[in-house]
Parts: C-alpha cells; sequence; structure tokens
C-alpha cells in the first residue's frame, strides 16, 4: 500500500498534479507508518521487510515434515462441558473468525458463560488476521464489550491462570515454534502462549497451515484438543450445547 501512495506521488509530480502528489504521499506515509507499526510487532527489521524478505531466513523450518505424533479431537458437546465447567477462558481469534463470519456468535458464548459466572477475555495478537486491527474491528462489530479485550502484551503472562483457551481460526499467532525454532519463518515473532494453561481448543477445519506456511505443534501438545469444522457451524453447536 505504501509503495503504491509513494508511486502514484511521483506521478503527480510528473504531471504536475497537486492533488495526486497529496493523496500520494498520504497513502505511502500512512502505509510506511502502519509497516513499521507491523514489523515491531512481529520483530522484524523494517528495511529487511522492505528490501523483500519476510522473516531472516530462506530455510524451511527444522518442524517441517517431521512426525509430530498425534492430534485429538474433541466434539462440541464436550466442548461446550468443558467451557461450562472453566472459571477462566481466554478466546483467542485469528483470521479463519474473519473468513467464517463467526464474531457474533462468539458473542452469544461469551454472553452465555459471562451469565454462568465465567471470567471470559479475549487476547489479540497485534498481527491477528489479515489487516491491523482486524480483530478488534470484527469484535466491536458484533459488540463485544472492549473491557474484556486484551493486547496480547497486557495478558500473555496470564495463561497460567487459564483453564480453557479457545483458538478460533487462528495458527502463527499461537506457533511456539517461533519461540523454539530459529529455522522458522516466523521465528522471533511473539505469539500468545496459550499452551501454559489448563486446555487449549483449536477450532479450524483441517490441519492446513497458516499464513506463514509452517506446521504448529500446539496442535499435537499434550493439553490440546481439536475442534475440526468450520468455526461459524461448529460454535453454532457449542452455544445449543450450552
Ligand atoms: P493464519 O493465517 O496463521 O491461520 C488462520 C487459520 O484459520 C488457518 O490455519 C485455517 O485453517 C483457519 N481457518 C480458515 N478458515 C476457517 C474457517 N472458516 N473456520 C475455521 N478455521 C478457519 O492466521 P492468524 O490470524 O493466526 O495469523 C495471521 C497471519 O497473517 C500471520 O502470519 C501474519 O503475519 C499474517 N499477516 C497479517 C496481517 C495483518 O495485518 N494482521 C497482514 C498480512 C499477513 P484451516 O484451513 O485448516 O481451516
Amino acid at each position: 500500500n505504501s509503495y503504491s501512495g509513494w508511486a502514484a506521488s511521483a506521478t503527480g509530480f510528473m504531471l504536475s498534479n497537486d492533488l495526486l502528489i497529496v493523496t500520494g504521499a498520504l497513502v505511502g506515509s500512512s502505509g510506511a507508518i502502519l509497516s513499521y507499526i507491523m514489523c515491531r510487532a512481529m520483530n522484524r527489521h523494517f528495511l529487511s521487510v522492505i528490501a523483500g524478505g519476510f522473516g531472516t531466513t530462506s530455510g524451511a523450518s527444522v518442524t517441517d515434515g517431521e512426525d509430530q505424533g498425534e492430534v485429538v479431537s474433541i466434539d462440541t458437546t464436550d466442548t461446550a462441558e468443558l467451557l461450562k465447567n472453566a472459571k477462566e477462558v481466554m478466546i483467542i481469534p485469528g483470521y479463519g473468525m474473519a473468513v467464517a463470519q463467526a464474531q457474533h456468535i462468539v458473542h452469544e458464548i461469551t454472553r452465555k458463560l459471562r451469565d454462568n459466572g465465567v471470567n471470559v477475555r479475549f487476547g489479540i495478537h497485534p498481527v491477528a488476521g489479515r489487516m491491523p486491527g482486524h480483530m478488534n474491528v470484527l469484535l466491536a462489530e458484533a459488540k463485544v464489550p472492549y473491557d474484556i479485550v486484551f493486547e496480547m502484551d497486557e495478558i500473555n503472562d496470564d495463561f497460567k491462570n487459564i483453564d480453557v483457551s479457545i483458538v478460533i481460526g487462528a495458527n502463527d499467532i499461537v506457533n511456539p515454534s517461533a519461540l523454539t525454532d530459529p529455522d522458522s519463518p516466523i521465528a522471533g515473532m511473539p505469539v500468545l502462549e496459550c499452551w501454559k494453561g489448563t486446555t487449549s481448543i483449536v477450532l479450524k477445519r483441517s490441519m492446513a497451515t497458516g499464513y506463514a506456511g509452517v506446521q504448529n505443534p500446539l496442535f499435537f501438545e499434550e493439553n490440546t484438543r481439536m475442534l475440526f469444522g468450520d468455526a461459524k457451524e461448529t460454535l453454532d453447536e457449542v452455544l445449543k450445547a450450552l
């Protein structure tokens, strides 16, 4: 986006068009500011991203292609049971929540659990989704109260007290290999450390990778359960069971 703004601005100089110069400069500079903010969130050097590299290495991750063990799946009734019996629940939304348009049903479940005395909070990663603030916008649209929506830095130390984390269509932002595998394309990116809680339930349709294209060892953790299916459909079932 930033590059297209600067290109428009340059074209404005060639055509002596002040409007094009000004609007191009606005798009170019706001895009550059956003890029800088996102680079900081992902622990990447601004210049290496500008020069075209996503990470610092181009090699495959050491966990790629390795047999990582078995995944344990869970059904919607057991998910509802776990949620009902929990005291502390953390909801981690990602790109898949936007694809499934599941934000409204997520709010319904949140309301139901809170009415039953469960403390429900949301943990938002700075690059969750496909644009800055993507998750915040969706949750605001669904009218989720602002005071239970927290940025990653505010809640990442709380996971040891969390009974159930629900990861809704998120993958890279909860990938522990970002912290443990220096060859991973997302090495060094801070992630939401949900595996430190009692149980994590991951909602996605398959074992497919996310944006960065790397497998996620979280899915194979002993305290992780996979709830396969479209997030909206499975959450609908969970709400009915609740
Ligand atoms: P990811 O892309 O890592 O993962 C999204 C997951 O959602 C997929 O693994 C997919 O699995 C699942 N999914 C897709 N559709 C559905 C559905 N209908 N129901 C249930 N699950 C679904 O997203 P994250 O939010 O975890 O991470 C964001 C990534 O995007 C980061 O790597 C970030 O760097 C990058 N990025 C972010 C930008 C931003 O501004 N926020 C901009 C550009 C890139 P499956 O197919 O199995 O269902």
